[in-house]
């Protein structure tokens, strides 16, 4: 049996490129599907983020007129994180594996079957990773590798060079969707759900057409989200340098007391100064502590699974679930015996 395989592609204002994404992905489909290396079940979404221009009638016009594309319209623009996540949401009922991946084509399509094959071998996670940079400015480059070396310090553990082109199996979907935050920075999440992963090479290009929705200033605001939503070491910072200032406090006392007793400051200095020290350590140590616990309410509210369950054996007989199980029964299998029982 050949897995069902969507395509997830989340499109904002992109009419000038989805006439040739389109013709593209579906002769990559079309291909798979003639080779058997997929099921004809497998799908092309498009989710549109709630776009103002063309997007939409497009999308709507494909569907028309092929069954391998499906569209989802989102009412308002949320944002590429959450118009990824409705499409991924919506494939994890349908398919067995959905790959996601850019309108403006920048990740190399050829890599898909590499995706596929990966996935047929039992990984659930399949990282795309951009092999070269060649294509961005030397400001690009390195801003980007601060970025990745930054967000790892900072406790958001992410793969370098990894976007948002990536395959991800059923289960894998599932364990995704037990993650409720609305917060959403995909790349320190997936990481976090395990599984077995893997990583294929790519190089990416240059956007064919329109321009990039991520200025500098949204790279910038997503960084910060990023950090954020997935850690609360920006506060453990603080508590470091309240219990830091804190001692540094005592140093100064014992000194300013030793020289206060030899007789050699003005009067009163003394006292400012310690006070000063002090308090302020006081202050950030205090701030720290009740910042440990907004860090620990913050977990809390995100609901984020404690644990998922990659494999069960109850009884020796039993195989262990894998990411891609050929043998296994679907839906429309369960149906088409129950239909067999009926003529019978
Ligand atoms: N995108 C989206 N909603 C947005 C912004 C972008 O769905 O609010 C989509 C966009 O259509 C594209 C992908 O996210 O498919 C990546 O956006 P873009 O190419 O502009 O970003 P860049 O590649 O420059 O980082
Ligand atoms: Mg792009």
């Amino acid at each position: 049996m050949e897995g069902i395989i969507w395509l997830v592609v989340p499109c904002y204002k992109e009419e000038e490129v989805l006439p040739v994404t389109q013709n593209r992905l579906k002769l990559i489909m079309e291909d798979l599907i003639e080779r058997k290396k997929i099921s004809k079940k497998s799908r092309i979404c498009f989710v549109n983020d709630g776009s103002s221009d063309n997007t939409w009638p497009i999308i709507k016009g494909l569907c028309e007129q092929s069954k391998l594309f499906t569209g989802i319209n989102l009412a308002h623009n949320k944002g590429h994180q959450n118009a990824l996540l409705a499409g991924l949401m919506t494939a994890k009922d349908y398919a067995d594996a959905a790959i996601s991946l850019d309108a403006d084509l920048q990740d190399d399509v050829s890599v898909i079957e590499q995706f596929i094959d990966r996935f047929y071998e039992g990984k659930d996670i399949v990282y795309g990773v951009r092999s070269a940079r060649d294509t961005d400015t030397g400001f690009k480059k390195h801003t980007a590798h601060i970025f990745y070396k930054l967000m790892n310090k900072l406790g958001a553990e992410t793969l370098e060079d990894h976007a948002d082109y990536r395959l991800m199996s059923k289960r894998a979907l599932e364990g995704l969707s037990e993650y409720k935050e609305v917060n959403l920075f995909l790349r320190g999440i997936v990481p976090m759900i395990g599984f077995e992963t893997d990583i294929v090479y790519y190089e990416r290009h240059e956007r064919f057409a329109g321009e990039s929705k991520y200025p500098l200033k949204k790279m910038l605001s997503f960084a910060i989200d990023g950090i954020t939503s997935c850690s609360v070491k920006p506060i453990r910072l603080i508590t470091g340098l309240g219990f830091f200032l804190f001692f540094i406090s005592i140093a100064f006392l014992i000194y300013f007391l030793i020289i206060y007793i030899m007789g050699r400051t003005v009067a009163g200095w003394t006292t400012v100064v310690v006070s000063l020290w002090g308090i302020g350590g006081l202050v950030l140590l205090g701030l720290g502590v009740i910042g440990e616990y907004v860090g620990k309410i913050y977990m809390e509210v995100k609901e984020r699974p404690r644990f998922i369950i990659e494999g069960f054996i109850y009884n020796k007989k039993q195989r262990v679930k894998q990411a891609f199980d050929p043998y296994e029964e679907t839906e429309d299998d369960k149906q088409e015996n129950r239909k067999g029982i009926v003529k019978r």
